[in-house]
Formats: C-alpha cells, structure tokens, sequence
C-alpha cells in the first residue's frame, strides 16, 4: 500500500488474525528479555505464582499483577535514577525523558537506541495519520526539554520529512510571529494553549490567527482536543482542521492518533504495545470485540529495552470503537473521557472534570471557557455544592448566569453546585496542561 496513506500500512491495516500472532511473537521474546534482565519483573512473575516462559498467548498476561504508576515511583526511589524496573545497561542508555504526570513527583523514563527510534517510528505513524506531511511547516508549541512530548515529536517530524520549527512555550509572542514569518501549516500544543493562543494574537498582538495558514492543529498531551465544543473552538480560532492524540510518558509520547475521520484515535502502536481494557473498578479484562466498550486502559510494552512495563494501569478512561473506519485503518479508536484519578464522585454520581467543562462551554460568549473546580479535600469524593469557579468575558453578565449554570449542571450532570462568576481574565492559563481542579488543603 502507497506511503500516501499510511506510514506504516502492514501494522495500520492489519487483520486481527495477523495481529494476534505477531503479537504473541512479540510478546514471548519481550518476556524472555524481561527474564534475563530484570530483576523487578523476574520478581513479580514469581508472586504471581508464574516462570516468564509460562507466558505463550495473549490470555495468559491476565495472570499477572498490574503495575500501578506508585510501584514505578517506589521502584525509582530504591533504585534512582531509572528503577529497578530498568532492563538496560546505563552505558547503553542514550536518554533520560521525565514524566511530570497529573500526579505526585516527577519520574524518569530512559531509551536505548533502539527505543528511541522505536519511538520515532511509532510517532511518525501517528502523526502521518493525523495528516502530516513532508511540505508542511511544522510549528512546535510543545514544551522542549525534559517533557516527552518534546524531543521525540522533534525526531518524528524529521522522520517524516517536514519542516521543523522548535519554538517550544514560554513566549506566545515568539511562537505566532514565527507561524507568520515561517509560513507554518501545523501547529501542534495542548488543546488548551492552542485556544489561549489564538487569544494572544488577536488582543496582544492584533493578529487574526485564523488568516496566518494554519493547515491543521495537532493537540494532545491533556484530555480536551476530543470534546466537540472545545475543538470546535479550536477549529474556528484557526480555520484549521484539529486532531487529536493520546499518549503517555511511561509507554510512549503517542499510542493512538486521530485520523481526517474526526472520530476517535486510532490505537497506532499494536507491535509496540498489547492493550488491554479493564473494568476499572473490578480490574476485570474486558473484551474488545464489543463495537464500543468503555473502560480503562492497560499496557504491556511488546518491544521495549530500557523501561519495559507489564499491565501497567494509565489511569486514563476511554470508549473504545471498533466499528471500521473510512481510513481503512484497523486500530480501535479510542477516546479519552478523563482520568480515574481526576474523577469525582459526588453523592455517589461520578462526575468528569472534563463533562463539566462541556457544559460551561455551552454558556459561551457570556464565559470565556477557564474554570476551576475549587476541592477543599482530596477526591474522587466531593460535597456538594461543589465550588466551581466559572469566568466571564467583557461586557456585563446576564444578572442570572451563575443560577442558569447550577441549574444546567445540575440538570446534565445530576450533582449541585456553586458556581461562582470571576472577572475576565483572572483565571491563570497555563502553557502547558489546562489545570481544571484546584487542590485547596
Ligand atoms: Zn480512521
């Protein structure tokens, strides 16, 4: 199949059948690797009552622990700076990205060169369905430095061939004067800074951002690019189709990428990473043959040297479809609605931070989109009325848009709140993750 549509066509349009062998190729090879040199993970196949050549089929993953993001923490705090769970050589280390997750400190993934140009394979995939191409002007508004949504999306760009722009975060100014004078047809950032861009140039520096030739906004690195009024804002602020992808610090910078079908992202990376969905709740398998599932996602890395993972909880929650895409692509496209640990639970109604946000979006002009669910003790459980910090824009506010927004989340959403109405502008943006909860305790 032609390179004009896919990067890579015998992993995007595999059968199912294909997939599973190469998969359980790939998966025994991986063990055997893990068995001969990590002691973490020779140590847990044996809690778990089981030899690392006991592992044949993709089933028989089902009988080993998950791995939680803390066993990783703890695993680095005993063994700084990559772990326990490290299954390389440092001299064979070629460099060390850090996971700032939505959670705790930070921790450090390292790649050997063959996982880093795993790496830029698997993000050249994703960012080719997404729709980038050679000719285009890549404007990066991602942070550059430790972050992995930094050098490897560098690396990939190269990979496929287009121009590169590094400008990074920091200086909105910079970054949408060099879109103009650079002739950038994507800009790729969070899907929060891409809207708070687009503010920037029109009140700061009286630029229209949707004349500057912006051809596509790739975001991703937060939960957002996937809700309609969001992107649809995004969209319009550009005049740019907007895509979105998932990814994560401790598997990879992106596993699954949105194609021009707009419907979800397309897991990209099967002989990278096995997935699994889990009831988040019981821990149970769920199975994908289902045409839409909801639950969280799990990973085992299928081909990785340095920090390799067995089920490793994301956290993240998605729907998953499994319908066919018009693409051809085969991968299930997945979306992410918010993380179990952000979820709150509110009177026994569990409430995403991100649904939330859809609703206020609904009360635009007269909001300008930032809030802030002020907790004033740790979740998932919120009392209500829960505080909720809602922004306005210029101009006067209807006398009785706090009541009518209650009222709506109440009506959507089944919990109460308290919603109270802060200047224009007061809410502070953040360049990087949009922060929808604000810890006071
Ligand atoms: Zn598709």
């Amino acid at each position: 199949m032609p390179r004009q549509d896919y990067f890579a066509p015998e992993i995007e349009t595999i059968s199912s059948d294909a997939l599973a062998a190469l998969q359980s190729d790939k998966l025994q090879k991986q063990f055997a690797y893990l068995a001969e040199k990590s002691h973490f993970h020779q140590q847990r196949f044996k809690s778990a009552g089981l030899e690392p050549g006991d592992i044949k089929s993709l089933s028989d993953i089902h009988g080993l622990p998950f791995t939680e993001k803390s066993d990783l923490r703890e695993s680095q705090a005993v063994s700084p700076p990559l772990g326990r769970h490290t299954a390389a050589d440092m001299a064979n280390v070629v460099r060390i990205h850090a996971s700032s997750g939505t959670t705790g400190t930070p921790s450090y993934v390292g790649l050997t060169a063959y996982d880093k140009q795993y790496w830029t394979l698997c993000i050249s995939r994703s960012y080719w369905a997404q729709g980038l191409r050679p000719a285009d002007v890549f404007a990066m508004g991602l942070s550059i430095g430790f972050f992995v949504g930094g050098l490897p999306v560098a690396n990939a760009v190269e990979e496929i061939g287009a121009t590169l722009l590094p400008i990074g975060v920091g200086a909105s100014d910079r970054l949408i004067s060099s879109i103009e004078k650079m002739g950038a047809t994507v800009l790729a950032t969070t899907p929060s800074y891409a809207n708070y861009l687009a503010e920037i140039a029109r009140e700061k520096m009286n630029v229209d951002p949707s004349k500057l030739g912006i051809k596509r906004v790739m975001v991703g690195a937060e939960p957002g690019g996937g809700i309609p009024a969001v992107r649809a804002q995004i969209e319009e602020n550009w005049n740019a189709i907007c895509t979105e992808s998932i990814g994560n610090a401790d598997l990879i910078t992106i596993h699954s990428a949105e194609c021009d079908a707009q419907d979800g992202c397309h897991f990209m990376v099967p002989d990278y990473l096995l997935m699994e969905i889990i009831d988040p709740d019981t821990g149970v398998p769920m199975s994908l043959d289902a045409a839409e599932l909801e639950g969280e996602i799990v990973f085992t890395h299928l081909d990785r040297q340095c920090n390799p993972v067995v089920r490793f909880r994301t956290r993240d929650r998605v729907v998953v479809n499994t319908t066919p895409c018009t693409c051809g692509r085969t991968g299930p496209r997945l979306r992410c609605i918010g993380r179990s640990d952000d979820l709150l639970i509110v009177r026994g109604v569990n409430v995403w931070p991100s649904a939330i946000r859809d609703v206020i979006l609904g009360f635009k002009p007269a909001v300008s989109g930032e809030l802030r669910i002020v907790l004033d003790r740790p979740g998932p459980m919120a009392y209500p009325p829960v505080h909720i910090q809602v922004e306005t824009t210029d101009g006067a506010p209807p006398g009785d848009l706090a009541e009518r927004i209650e009222a709506e989340l109440r009506a959507k959403l089944i919990f109460t709140s308290r919603v109270e109405l802060v200047p224009p502008r007061s809410l502070a943006r953040t360049e990087m993750k949009a922060a929808l909860i604000e810890h006071r305790y």
